[in-house]
């Protein structure tokens, strides 16, 4: 008798057994069975002989989903990692990855991708058979003749009018409509493409010999050096073999279009579907489809689309490795990079991890020759050169509304020179407190241990951390005082202050408030490309990717707090997004300028921007680490624990931490502590941190303690989680 093993989106560690009842389902199958009271939607992930349990005690599978795409054998032993790596159920793991359609509970019928194709009639003869002055026929023809076969998208950009002519030349019955399970290869194109400078071919010539078998590369390049250049050799060189596929990680889905935009000019004939979590659910589970069925060839997505089912996966791209968004932070807390590494292992494939400022993780793993190292020195760019980096010191009492005058004098010089400006500050809102003069009372959330934002157009209170809202106080609640001041400041303030100083200047202010209608950020991109913005205000939204080839100048305000923060990664993050945002400047011919206001202005974070070197820096901040016993030369895992009331949480963790002391000495087990944000959105916090100097030692502690905590009684009174290598602690 058959019996189904089935994963389902439940929060425990196993997997439940269904009676096959003549359904012939297969591994990978969706499912619908009974579950409790309800019916839930399933993946069959094994099938066997005997269940642990009395078969009678079996209910028989509801409903079998035959006839659409699997989860492959490989997805699944990816899978099957992340749940034995991150301690996660594996059910809960296997229904996340799937499309959205994947986990409703009805038979997910796909349109067929259909395709155009010349006829067996039409390869005999030749173009000439066609009239003279049926140009788009004409035209469709070459390019069926080159590409084998075109889907209607591709047509649809070879010509407007395509339509017409298709159907013209199918009822003449030289083109026929088609299945399409795989495309043919295309021809190469003669698409322009630039010289490769010594660094770039290097890097290219080295990654292309060893196409091969797994190895991991770390592509390092300042910005503008000229990263996505080498990519996009790399993809061509990978996608020569016939019916090769590629996957290409971006942190953010606001990199995509871009990012696509360069593929497609490069790529124009090569099927490319782009995944993320900002798409319908039908053109999510289209593309999902496309790549798993190996019809698009080339496939960019955000975070979750490492795990899309692709057969032919042949090189494994990440760009801006060492970005945050890369690392998920709820449900399974993976990071897409590091997935992205096993999975290239599992594949037996390249994977290439791109940036200017590399993980210290992976910096590590390139120094101890664990990836190989690629460098690209300079800008590719003859003419751009990287900017002067200069800091100002910002214990000044000449300071005007937070800015210093030498600031406010390149600005002028701008203005005056027509030239664009950034001002960053990482603060969005008009200040981030409304104090009381007479008895310093700051405006809290009621709902987190944090401080209100003011948002002074809005005339409201709003706490970034969980959105709470209020309207502005008019009078002190603690003393009654009515003289309340925001103190400090963002970016609508810095906005305020521009438009007092420069009245004729042309100021945009680009963050999470002004970006929030969908394609905002796209038109005022091309406000600034259209030269009809003189001052951008910003905050770290603008640190990536856009390219302003006439913005000369960039103000960097305020970030002192993040020089001696007591998150240990906090100096690795502000020196990436500097190097990010000074990589804004100076990117055409002109030659840019950043300044940075600070009080710390000797500060060897500084000192290393200035010279642009990144090496020196990651190399000092090792040795810290080094000395300190932090990542990389540890592995962490965060317990996090939180609920309405303190005391399960405090109970729980407690309780976590005396089990964790009696288990394995190779693991230390810190004290419980309540993180920085004590409480957020209601929910009192407490958090354990355990580290190991092997990895090995912490998955053999981790796994032995899941089992004991799943088990405990205060484990059902908080919610709670693990983190395994958290970015935050
Ligand atoms: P990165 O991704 O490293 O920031 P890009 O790939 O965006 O850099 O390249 C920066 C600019 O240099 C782009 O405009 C790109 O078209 C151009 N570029 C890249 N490589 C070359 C090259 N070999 N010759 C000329 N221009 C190049
Ligand atoms: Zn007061
Ligand atoms: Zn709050």
């Amino acid at each position: 008798m058959s019996i189904l093993r089935v994963a389902l989106d439940v929060p425990l560690d196993t997997l439940f057994d269904y009676l096959d009842a003549g359904h012939q389902a297969e591994v990978g199958m969706r499912v619908l069975v009974p579950f409790g009271r309800r019916q839930m939607v399933g993946v069959v992930l094994e099938i066997v002989e005997q269940s642990q349990l009395d078969n009678d005690a079996l209910k028989p599978v509801l409903e079998v989903y035959g006839g659409e795409p699997t989860l492959s054998s490989e997805i699944l032993r990816l899978l099957n990692f992340c749940a034995d790596y991150y301690h996660y159920p594996l059910g809960q793991i296997v229904m996340s990855v799937l499309p959205g359609r994947l986990r409703e509970a009805r038979l997910a019928l796909l349109e067929k991708i259909l395709g155009y194709r010349l006829s067996e009639l039409a390869r005999q003869a030749s173009l000439e058979v066609l009239p003279k002055r049926a140009l788009i026929q004409r035209r469709l023809w070459l390019a069926l003749e080159k590409q084998g076969s075109l889907t209607a998208e591709n047509l649809g950009e070879t010509s407007d009018n395509w339509h017409t002519a298709i159907k013209a030349m199918q009822a003449a019955g030289w083109v026929e409509c088609v299945e399409l399970k795989h495309v043919i290869p295309s021809a190469p194109s003669a698409i322009a493409r630039p010289a490769l400078n010594e660094d770039q071919a290097a890097a290219v010539e080295a990654v292309t010999r060893q196409l091969t078998g797994f190895k991991a590369w770390l592509l390092h390049g300042i910005t503008g050096s000229g990263k996505t250049e080498v990519y996009m050799r790399l993809l061509e060189s990978a996608l020569a073999a016939p019916e090769a596929q590629v996957l290409v990680l971006v942190p953010e889905i606001n990199l995509t279009p871009q990012l696509q935009a360069r593929f497609k000019a490069r790529f124009p004939h090569e099927p490319m579907v782009a995944l993320h979590s900002q798409m319908s659910d039908g053109e999510r589970l289209r593309n999902w489809r496309q790549a798993e069925s190996g019809l698009a060839r080339i496939v960019i997505g955000t975070r979750l689309s490492v795990f899309t089912p692709i057969p032919n996966l042949k090189l494994v791209v990440v760009d801006e490795e060492h970005d945050g968004s890369y690392k998920q932070q709820d449900g399974m807390r993976y990071s897409a990079r590091d997935v992205a590494v096993v999975r290239a292992k599992q594949a037996g494939i390249p994977i290439v991890l791109g940036s200017a400022t590399p993980s210290l993780e992976t910096w590590h793993n390139s120094q101890a020759g664990r990836y190989a190292l690629l460098t690209l020195g300079q800008r590719a760019v003859a003419q751009s050169q990287l900017p002067d980096i200069i800091t100002l010191d910002a214990r000044t009492p000449q300071l005007k509304d937070g800015l210093t005058p030498a600031l406010i004098n390149a600005l002028h010089d701008r203005l005056a020179k027509g030239e664009q400006s950034l001002l960053f500050i990482n603060r969005r809102g008009y200040s981030p407190v409304l104090l009381c003069s007479a008895c310093a009372w700051v405006a809290p959330c009621e709902r987190c241990s944090s401080r209100l934002v003011v948002h002074l157009r809005q005339r409201r209170l709003k706490c970034h951390h969980c959105g709470h809202e209020e309207r502005i106080h008019v009078q002190c609640p603690n003393c009654g005082n009515p003289d309340l001041h925001p103190t400090g400041h963002g970016t609508q303030r810095l906005e305020a202050t521009l438009a007092e100083l420069f009245p004729e200047a042309r100021v945009l202010r680009v963050d999470r408030d002004s970006t929030r209608r969908k394609g905002a950020l796209e038109d005022m991109m091309a406000e600034v490309h259209g030269r009809r913005v003189d001052i951008l205000v910003g905050t770290q939204m603008l640190a990536k990717g856009h390219d302003f080839p006439n913005l000369t100048l960039v103000g960097i305000i305020d970030t002192d707090s993040a020089l001696f923060s007591p998150d240990f990664r906090a100096a690795e993050r502000l020196f990436a997004q500097l190097m990010q945002v000074a990589g804004r400047a100076g990117r055409a011919e002109k030659p840019g300028e950043v300044l940075i206001q600070t009080a710390f202005p000797d500060h060897v974070l500084f000192e290393a921007l200035k010279r642009h070197d990144y090496a020196a820096f990651a190399t000092t901040l090792l040795q810290e680490r080094k000395t300190a016993m932090f990542p990389p030369y540890c592995f962490q895992a965060l317990l996090r624990a939180e609920a309405q009331k303190f005391e399960p949480v405090r109970d729980f963790i407690a309780e976590a931490a005396n089990i964790a002391y009696g288990l394995d000495g190779a693991v230390m087990v810190y004290d419980p502590v309540r993180p920085t944000m004590a409480r957020l959105n209601g929910m009192e916090r407490a958090q354990l941190l355990v580290q190991a100097e092997h990895r090995q030692a912490l998955q053999a502690f981790l796994k032995q303690w899941m089992g004991m905590l799943r088990s405990l009684p205060l484990a059902a009174k908080v919610r709670w989680s693990l983190d395994v290598d958290p970015l935050e602690i």
